[in-house]
C-alpha cells in the first residue's frame, strides 16, 4: 500500500511546537524573532511565496517586516538596505525573495547578507558549511525534504538515492545531505544519458527539474519512495502540480508526496525554524 507523506500534516505538527516556543521569547528575551524580507517588483509567485512567508510568521508569532521596492530600484539601493537590516540588532533574518530584476547580480546581493542572518542559507558561508560539514543555516528545502523522510520513518542510511535536477538552492544541497546521512546518491541532470534506467535503480527518488508530470511510472522501481519538489502549472488543467505525475506513479511507490501539500508546506516552515534558530543564536543560546 502506498503512503502519501503529507507536509501540511507536518508542517502543522512544527508551527504548532513553534508557537509554543516563541510564546516564551518575549519574557525570556525582552522580544521576539524578527525576519525581514526584501521583495522587488510585482512578479506574481514572488509576491504569493512572500504572502505565504507573511501568513506563516503571524501564525508562529515570529515578526515580519516586508520591504517592497519597485524593479526600477538599483542595485545599490538594494545593498543599502541589505546594510541597515545587517546593522539592525533588532533584526535576526533577512531573505531576498528571487529572482531579482535582470540588471541586479543575485549572487553579490546574496553575498552581502551576514551569514548568520542568512535564513535562506544561500550565502557562500552557509554554503561552504554544509559542504565542509560545519555547523551553518541549511536551505529550506532540503532541510524540508530530510526531515518528510524522518517524519516518515524512511530509511536513509544504506539506501541508493537518486536526485533529477543539480540547482544550488534544491539538487545539490539535498545530495549533500542524502549523501550525509550514508545514501549512495546519483545526480541527474539535462545532459543524462538514459535517465530512465538511472531512477529505476532508486530507492529513494528526489524529482527537482521543473518540469510537469517529467516523471512516469516506467522511470519508477516498484516499492521506490518518491519526493516531489517540482512546483509546476499543469499545461492542460492549469493547477498546481509537480515534476511526479502522481496518478501515473503512486501505485509502484511505497512512499510519496503530492503537490500541493508535500515539500512546499515545509520549505516555509523550516524558514520559520531557521529564523528562530538565528534569533536563538543572536540570544547566545546556541
Ligand atoms: P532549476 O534551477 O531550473 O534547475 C533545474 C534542474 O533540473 C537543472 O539541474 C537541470 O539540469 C535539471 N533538468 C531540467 N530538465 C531536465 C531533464 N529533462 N532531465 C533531467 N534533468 C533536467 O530549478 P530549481 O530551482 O532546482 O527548482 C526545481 C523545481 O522545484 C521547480 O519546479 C521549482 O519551482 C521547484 N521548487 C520548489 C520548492 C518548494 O518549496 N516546493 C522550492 C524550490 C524549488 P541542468 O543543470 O543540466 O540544466
Amino acid at each position: 500500500m502506498t503512503v502519501v507523506i503529507s507536509g501540511k500534516e507536518l508542517a502543522t505538527l512544527k508551527r504548532t511546537k513553534m508557537k509554543e516556543d516563541v510564546s516564551t521569547f518575549e519574557q525570556k528575551y525582552g522580544r521576539v524573532p524578527h525576519l525581514a524580507v526584501i521583495l522587488v517588483g510585482e512578479d506574481p509567485g514572488s509576491v504569493s511565496y512572500v504572502t505565504g512567508k507573511e501568513k506563516a510568521c503571524i501564525e508562529i508569532g515570529i515578526k515580519n517586516t516586508t520591504i517592497k521596492k519597485p524593479n526600477t530600484i538599483s542595485q545599490e539601493e538594494l545593498l543599502g538596505i541589505i546594510n541597515e537590516l545587517n546593522q539592525d540588532d533588532t533584526v535576526d533574518g533577512i531573505l531576498v525573495q528571487l529572482p531579482l530584476p535582470k540588471h541586479m547580480d543575485s549572487d553579490f546581493i546574496i553575498h552581502a547578507i551576514l551569514p548568520e542572518k542568512d535564513v535562506d542559507g544561500f550565502h557562500p558561508k552557509n554554503v561552504a558549511s554544509l559542504y565542509l560539514k560545519q555547523e551553518g543555516i541549511v536551505s529550506c528545502t532540503p532541510k524540508g525534504i530530510i526531515e518528510l523522510l524522518d517524519y516518515a520513518n524512511i530509511q536513509i542510511d544504506g539506501k541508493r538515492a537518486v536526485v533529477l535536477g543539480r540547482s544550488n538552492i534544491v539538487g545539490m544541497p539535498v545530495s549533500k545531505l542524502l549523501l550525509d546521512r550514508n545514501a549512495t546518491v546519483t545526480i541527474c541532470h539535462s545532459h543524462t544519458k538514459d535517465l530512465a534506467s538511472i531512477t529505476k535503480e532508486a530507492d529513494i527518488l528526489i524529482a527537482a527539474i521543473g518540469k510537469p508530470l517529467f516523471v512516469k511510472e516506467d522511470m519508477v522501481k516498484e516499492g521506490a519512495v518518491v519526493i516531489d519538489v517540482g512546483v509546476n502549472r499543469n499545461e492542460v488543467t492549469k493547477k498546481l502540480c509537480g515534476d511526479v505525475d502522481f496518478e501515473n506513479v503512486k501505485d509502484h511507490t511505497s512512499y510519496i508526496t503530492k503537490v500541493p501539500g508535500g515539500v512546499g508546506p515545509m520549505t516555509i516552515t523550516c524558514l520559520m525554524e531557521n529564523t528562530i534558530e538565528c534569533f536563538l543564536k543572536h540570544m547566545g543560546e546556541k
